[in-house]
């Protein structure tokens, strides 16, 4: 079984995917795998070169993250391409994974994806699984993490999908208003429960 873990910025998808790793679940994180197919030599990485020139890469040849962002920022068409290249790599990989460690035997494999709902991700895994905080926890956690500004926390949280509005979307809602400690009790009790219901399969 493929699980799509998700969340809203700051809601406690890494310290939950930390726990799943701790107890021998594979997780598969989008945002790593983002960067590594556009590492020099990936096939992404050449696509990117091809269209943007060589002025978006550092001297030592990677992508300079930055200025490719500033370019994309300001051309939605230029962004559109750059999606077109990096999003297909990254699901092509994800998928690559997930089938490696559910042939080598693990019955489940974390997806973590931020982005799940927003980027219609959900065919991809079999359930989601949403790490969810209270809004104005999540905007107390974000400042603290990150020492944002309430202002600028506040956009970076509005620039997604509303955490209520995935509450609606997802099949199971991990709560995290607690302490961490409570939420690790919350993920072991899902835990014992997906494994019950897998073996009885
Ligand atoms: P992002 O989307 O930005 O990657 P995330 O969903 O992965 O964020 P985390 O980084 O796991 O979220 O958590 C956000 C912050 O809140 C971190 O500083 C984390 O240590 C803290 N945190 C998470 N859960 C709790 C909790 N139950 N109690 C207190 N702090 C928490």
């Amino acid at each position: 079984m493929i699980i799509g873990l998700t969340g809203g910025i700051a809601t406690g998808k890494t310290t939950a995917s930390l726990f799943f790793s701790e107890h021998g679940i594979p997780v598969i994180d989008a945002d790593i795998i983002a960067r590594e197919v556009v590492m020099p030599g990936k096939e992404a990485y050449e696509k990117i070169v091809a269209f943007f020139g060589t002025e978006i890469l550092h001297a030592d040849k990677t992508l300079n993250r930055v200025q490719l962002g500033e370019i994309i920022f300001n051309d939605t068409e230029k962004r559109l391409m750059l999606n077109k290249i990096v999003h297909p790599a990254v699901r092509l990989e994800m998928k690559k994974q997930a089938e490696q460690y559910l042939n080598a035997g693990h019955p489940f494999v974390i997806m973590d994806i931020p982005l799940l709902f927003e980027s219609k991700l959900t065919h991809m895994v079999d359930q989601t699984w949403l790490i969810y905080t209270k809004p104005d926890i999540q905007l107390k956690r974000l400042m603290e993490r990150d020492g944002y500004s309430e202002k600028q926390a506040l956009s970076r949280i509005q620039s997604q999908m509303p955490i209520d509005e995935k509450k609606k979307l997802a099949d199971i809602v991990i709560e995290n208003n607690g302490t961490k400690a409570q939420l690790y009790e919350n993920l072991m009790s899902l835990l014992t429960k997906t494994r019950k219901t897998d073996s009885i399969k």
